[in-house]
């Protein structure tokens, strides 16, 4: 059994009061919010060691150079890379994704296919389209159902060889639909020379994420879901894609050898990493993981599984409520809207008036709420501090939400 109270003691942004009630903030899914040793790694770098990395011979910059690289060590570590220098630090999940984008153009011909699903973030859609549009290759699509899953059958289908790129998240955003990577993959494997690539922003969080076993030859995710500092993130490549695909930005940190004829490239990881990285988020990051693994990824999926069921079965228990994906497996997410009671930003207004962050719209996810013919949805989304009885305020407050609206 995990000590929520001690869990929530490391967050002092959970004792702070909104519109005069005690926050209770269910937004995870946008950003979940940060324990004191992130904080305090992040604080300690500015205050004790802020250098810049790498070449620098005096003290300060090599302690700093220590400290990111033993951070790019734990997230190697945390999802289970074969070595450290697959692990590329980015911005987040979207600077993952478009340096991808990027770094494919010169592998697709027109003709070419990537295959993407209904269920994606934005972020995992528009960069494809912009590939498509640079190289001629087509958007294919792997169609959803009402229950919020993927057709499998379709799947089968789509994969083909012309399929040259697979992106498929984990776990939607939208729904925390957890999708079926393991067959896909093994389906993209088995019939297609693709490139996979896993968006892993909803799942880092929540579950326990093994890169080798799911052999997917991308994976990226962002920090700040994960408990660590906006603005930072990591793309985990395959060495042998890594060493082959061509740098995304140019700058400094990336260069052998620099002259005005030819300039050649950096070893892995820093040929991706152009210009000064974010040396204190990155050590955060490394402080993230530290505190995901010591609690233990088994124990937050089961707590956030035991908030996520509570939370369904109370919220249908008001009537007129609907959840989407009501009976798919999901993790860490509930959506849904109130029957007759409007546009979702309503009832969320009425919730933060009482102190409950929640997230109403189409959590970059059109598609998604074009497919429902819903403009978007309320969205409670669990951390590992969150607890039954927020859930009980959630469901209090939609209660009231419901009888103002209708
Ligand atoms: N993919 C998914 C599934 C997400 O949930 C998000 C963030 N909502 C992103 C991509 C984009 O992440 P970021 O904004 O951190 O780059």
């Amino acid at each position: 059994m995990l000590n929520i109270e001690s869990i929530r003691a490391q967050f002092p942004i959970l004792s702070e009061k909104i519109n005069g009630k005690p926050l209770v903030y269910l937004d995870n899914a946008a950003t979940s919010q940060k324990p004191l040793r992130v904080l305090s790694a992040w604080e300690n770098y500015y205050r004790s060691y802020n250098a810049n990395v790498h070449r620098g011979i005096h003290t300060l910059s090599q302690i700093a150079t220590e400290e990111m690289e033993n951070a790019r060590k734990k997230v190697q570590r945390f999802i289970n890379a074969e070595f450290d220098h697959e692990i590329i630090f980015t911005r987040g999940t979207t600077e993952g994704l478009n340096l991808l984008a990027y770094a494919f153009t010169s592998k697709l011909r027109p003709g070419d296919e990537i295959l993407i699903s209904h269920l994606e973030h934005h972020s995992n859609i528009v960069p494809w389209q912009m590939l498509c549009e640079r190289t001629g290759a087509k958007l294919q699509v792997i169609p959803m159902n009402d229950s919020g899953e993927l057709d499998l059958l379709a799947v089968d289908a789509l994969i083909t060889e012309k399929t040259k790129i697979v992106s498929i998240n984990h776990i939607s955003n939208a729904l925390g639909v957890v999708n079926p990577i393991e067959y896909i993959i093994k389906r993209a494997r088995a019939h297609s020379s693709a490139y996979i690539v896993i968006d892993g922003a909803q799942s880092a969080p929540h579950l326990k994420i093994d890169v080798q076993a799911m052999d997917c030859d991308f994976f990226v995710f962002s920090g700040h879901k994960m408990y660590a500092p906006m603005g930072v993130g990591a793309l985990y490549g395959k060495e042998k894609h890594l060493l082959d695909l061509p740098p995304f930005h140019g700058g400094g940190e990336m260069i052998a050898e620099c002259t005005f004829e030819k300039t050649t490239y950096a070893a892995l990881p820093f040929k991706f990493e152009a210009g000064t990285p974010n040396v204190g988020g990155n050590i955060a990051l490394g402080a993230a993981v530290d505190f995901i693994e010591e609690i233990g990824q088994q124990h937050i999926a089961k707590h956030e599984n035991t908030l996520l069921h509570y939370a369904q079965q109370q919220l249908l228990s008001l009537g007129g409520v609907k959840i989407y994906g009501q009976d798919a497996l999901r993790a860490g997410v509930v959506s849904f809207t109130l029957e007759g009671a409007g546009i979702a930003s309503d009832a969320g207004m009425i919730l933060d008036k009482l102190g409950i962050a929640v997230r109403t719209g189409h959590h970059c996810t059109q598609p998604i709420m074009n497919f429902y013919g819903i403009a978007g949805t309320i969205r409670a989304s669990f951390a590992v501090y969150n607890t039954l009885e927020e859930v009980d305020l959630l469901v209090e407050g939609v209660k009231k939400a419901k009888k103002m609206l209708l």
